[in-house]
């Protein structure tokens, strides 16, 4: 296998001096004149060196728009030829490999939903093999670092030198406010297992809505990743896919004039400590929030419970137990007492607010 320290530098195979390397272009092409008019906004603007553009489009339903295909390799050609940005594409099997390397494309990209199958993985480590080309991995949708790992490492053994990982999120069954879980913890594990794998972000696809894509870069550069790819379109609202997520040329340069590109942390990796023990409390507290509503949900049923037998709601003795109980348990833990109790209260009085509806409503029902 390619050792680790065999992997090339960003900067030596993008030729960006530039800190953060900015992948910018639409979701997907769509016609050559959106392809030109967004690929001539986005040339010149800080840091973007590179044009990406979808032609195979994955899509979840066969009615969608599945991408212009081939014929969009050749408008490609001229938004190099016109603007200098290099190129990339998605390539999901061999067939795109060869039509890409055939129309000179300089960056292939490998898209979520193919990372999660190492047979398609296979097949284009296969197919790369002795070919100089950069391959930017991205993350599996569900949240496997095993599988994100497996298909770099079929890149390497494949002798791909120029490779990176983009981060995408992850599919996450609940709500959220981004269209992708980030799972802040994947990549830095990543980062920690395969260092000199260098880590772009894609907050088009973790966020789902242009209006998220600011905090989750500056978060991805606080976290010392070294590119973004954001998706950028001429005309968002006319945009055939992920519509909502894209961004002018305009706003994206805003965007990036906005960043706060910091020090490197001189190697101590202060940040990333930081955000994998903030990256902890949000998963306890979320952890907090979910066992809550499950307490909550008992509560409902001991209410109910409670009703069809014709008990009282509130029934001290018990409420005394778990007092005791729960602070000599908190006691055990080093906990502060006087916090466990005010903590306690309050879940008790929620319990006992709850259970008082369930009384009336019952009362109601019965009137
Ligand atoms: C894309 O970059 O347009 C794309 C389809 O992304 P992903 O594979 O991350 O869903
Ligand atoms: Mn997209």
């Amino acid at each position: 296998m390619t050792a680790h320290d065999e992997i090339l530098p960003l900067n030596e195979w993008t030729g960006a001096g530039c800190r953060p390397l900015i992948i910018a272009g639409p979701c997907s092409a769509e016609s050559e004149e959106q392809v030109i008019t967004t690929a001539r906004l986005l040339a010149g603007l800080k840091c973007v060196r590179v044009f990406r553009a979808g032609l195979w489009k994955p899509r979840t339903r066969p009615s969608s728009f599945e991408g212009v295909g081939k014929e969009g390799l050749i408008w490609l050609q001229r938004v190099k030829r016109e603007t200098g940005l290099l190129t990339a594409v998605e390539v999901a099997n061999p067939v795109h490999v060869a039509q890409a390397l055939e129309h000179g494309v300089d960056m292939l990209w490998i898209g979520a939903r193919t990372v999660v199958n190492p047979f398609s993985l296979q097949e284009l480590a296969s197919v790369l093999r002795g070919v100089d080309i950069p391959v930017l991995v991205k993350n599996p949708v569900n949240p496997d670092l095993s599988l994100w790992m497996g298909a770099l490492e079929r890149m390497m053994l494949s002798g791909i030198r120029k490779i990176a990982a983009i981060h995408r999120g992850f599919y996450f069954f609940g709500k959220s406010p981004y269209r992708n879980a980030p799972m802040w913890e994947l990549p830095i594990e990543l980062k920690r297992l395969m260092p000199q794998i260098p880590l772009i972000c894609d907050p088009s696809h973790i966020s789902g809505g242009r209006q998220y894509l600011a905090d989750i870069s500056q978060k991805a550069l606080d976290l010392e990743y070294e590119g973004l790819m954001i998706e950028s379109h001429h005309d968002p609202a006319s945009a055939l896919t992920d519509a909502a997520q894209q961004i002018t040329p305009e706003g994206l340069k805003a965007l990036l004039n906005g960043l706060v590109v910091r020090q490197k942390s001189g190697g101590s990796g202060f940040e990333t400590k930081l955000e994998e023990l903030r990256t902890e409390i949000d998963k306890i507290d979320a952890e907090l929030i979910n066992l809550l509503a499950r307490r909550m949900d008992i509560v409902t049923e001991i209410g109910e419970y409670k009703r069809n037998h014709n008990v009282t709601i509130l029934q001290i003795k018990r409420w005394g137990n778990i007092v005791r109980d729960r602070l000599k348990t908190g006691m055990d833990t080093g906990l502060d007492t006087e916090y466990l109790r005010k903590l306690f209260e309050i879940v008790h009085n929620e319990s006992i607010k709850l259970q008082a509806e369930i009384m009336n409503r019952n009362t109601g029902e019965e009137k």
